[in-house]
């Protein structure tokens, strides 16, 4: 018997891991895998002088057309301010911040710890809670309650599933599965987003995603005649997406796919913080600075998912909490409505894992005496 079982060992289950811990519940985490956190570049927090929570909010709720959950975004945008405290986010050397601006953004908002940003807090997080965490490795199938007083699921999306994706196949969606055979409700089922700018060669690299803020460094869409085919390079993911499909779909395309051309991008930003896809490229004999490179949109996150309220309790289509059960990270729905902004899933992850993780402790700690 534990207070708190987490399932999920991307940054949405640690971080509910840590926040339990320190209210001083019992925490057991089982996860079958890393998912997809590990690969989160950066992510948003609105530390610029020209921007604020407002903004963020705004642009968060137009780039979800009409499908968020309001008071969600809310919590997702006022929370994110605190992190700018809590990590030791990338700086220029006039000590303001270093930041990109994602797709959908409308200032610069990414930030950063060295380009890789999850595998920085997982790791931090893993270490500091080394020892206080009984960890497992095991797909689970099934949520028991005669094992823990609040259980967090947090498994991540179901892009796992589809044969060309960017995820790893271990992520199938069945944290929704479990909750819904305990009644649960989910929303925007049919929201998947798609990463314009996933590789389908060469072959060791296929379902690797390329980073699209380069698009804002000077990188273009090219078809196959070699002619650039996007009016709006600051488009949306689904736009772009959607244009290269109709691209291909015209007889354009190469492969199934359009060339992402970044030799437009300066050399000196390739050659720093764009120096992981820099050198990935030129490991599999690809050189970016001369060469384009041939990708194609593919299945990146599902936006879809459990129905949460701002305290992550997972909830009923009549609105009432499933009791014990609360839900974080991409496996819950509501926050980025059709469409994300980039780097608002590792917000997402960071603000939502830490308050489900006191959510189920504050629950669990009070049914002690119960169970
Ligand atoms: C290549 C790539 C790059 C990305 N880059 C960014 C970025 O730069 N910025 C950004 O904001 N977002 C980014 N995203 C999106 C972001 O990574 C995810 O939305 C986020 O990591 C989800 O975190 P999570 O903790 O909810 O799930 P995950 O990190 O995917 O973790 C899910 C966990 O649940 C486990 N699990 C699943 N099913 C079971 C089961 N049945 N039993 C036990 N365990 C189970 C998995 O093994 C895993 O441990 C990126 C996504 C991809 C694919």
């Amino acid at each position: 018997m534990t207070d708190v079982l987490v399932i999920g060992g991307g940054l949405a289950g640690w971080r509910a891991a840590e926040a339990a811990v320190r209210r001083g519940a019992s925490v057991a985490l089982v996860a079958n895998g890393a998912g997809n956190s590990p690969d989160i570049h950066a992510l948003n927090v609105p530390v610029r002088a020209d921007d604020s929570v407002e903004l963020f909010i705004d642009d968060t709720l137009r780039s979800g057309r009409g499908a968020c959950d309001p008071k969600l975004v809310e919590v997702l945008c006022r929370e994110s301010v605190k992190l700018a405290a809590e990590f030791p986010f990338d700086r220029n050397p006039d000590g303001s911040y270093k930041l990109l601006q994602p797709l959908g953004c409308s200032v610069p908002r990414c930030v950063s710890i060295d380009h890789k940003i999850g595998a920085w807090a997982l790791a931090k997080i893993k270490r500091e809670l080394a020892g206080r965490v009984e960890v497992k490795r095991a797909r689970v199938e099934r949520i028991d309650f005669s094992q823990a007083r609040a259980v967090v699921i947090a498994t991540g999306g179901w892009c796992g599933r589809y044969e060309f994706s960017d995820n790893p196949p271990e992520l199938r969606g069945d944290g929704i599965d479990m909750a819904v055979a305990l009644g649960a409700a989910t929303r925007d089922m049919d929201a998947v987003q798609y990463e314009p700018t996933v590789a389908l060669a060469p072959a060791k690299l296929r379902g690797i995603p390329v980073i699209t803020t380069m698009l804002y460094e000077g990188a273009t869409f090219r078809n196959k005649d070699g002619a650039e085919f996007l009016p709006d390079k600051h488009a949306n993911k689904d736009a772009i997406s959607r244009a290269i499909l109709a691209e291909v779909a015209a007889g354009r395309g190469v492969d199934g796919g359009v060339w992402f051309d970044a030799t437009g991008v300066p050399k000196t930003l390739l050659e720093t913080v764009y120096v992981d896809t820099l050198r990935r490229y030129a490991a599999a004999g690809v050189d970016i600075t001369r060469e384009p490179m041939l990708v194609a949109p593919a299945p990146h996150t599902s936006l879809g998912g459990l129905v949460i309220d701002a305290q992550c309790r997972v909830l009923r289509a009549d609105g009432s909490p499933v009791p014990g059960l609360f839900a974080a990270g991409e496996v819950a729905g509501g926050i980025h409505g059709l469409n994300r902004i980039g780097g608002n899933a590792g917000t997402e992850v960071l603000v939502f894992g830490r308050i489900a993780g006191e959510s189920a402790a504050s629950e669990a700690l009070a049914r002690r005496g119960e169970i």
